[in-house]
């Protein structure tokens, strides 16, 4: 059985994030911890990756998407 990838969503400007594995916050919570947190880098030319939490699970980190083309242009139309 596959454990569903967590999505996480940056800001567009975003380079570095702080995420919290969803997983190991279910296990941290269950012994008592609170280290389910995690950082990681996304360079400004990548629009998505996937990361691993520090116990190895996986985070798709995306960038969040440009404003829509409507909304800059409709003072022009
Ligand atoms: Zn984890």
């Amino acid at each position: 059985m596959t454990e569903p990838v967590q999505a996480l969503e940056i800001g567009r400007a975003a380079t570095a994030f702080t995420a919290v594995c969803e997983i190991c916050l279910g296990i941290d919570t269950a012994v008592g911890l609170s280290a389910s947190t995690f950082a990681g880098r996304l360079e400004l030319d990548l629009d998505e990756a996937v990361f691993l939490c520090r116990r190895g699970h996986q985070v798709s980190i995306v960038r969040a998407a440009d404003l829509p083309a409507a909304a800059a242009d409709s003072a022009a139309a």
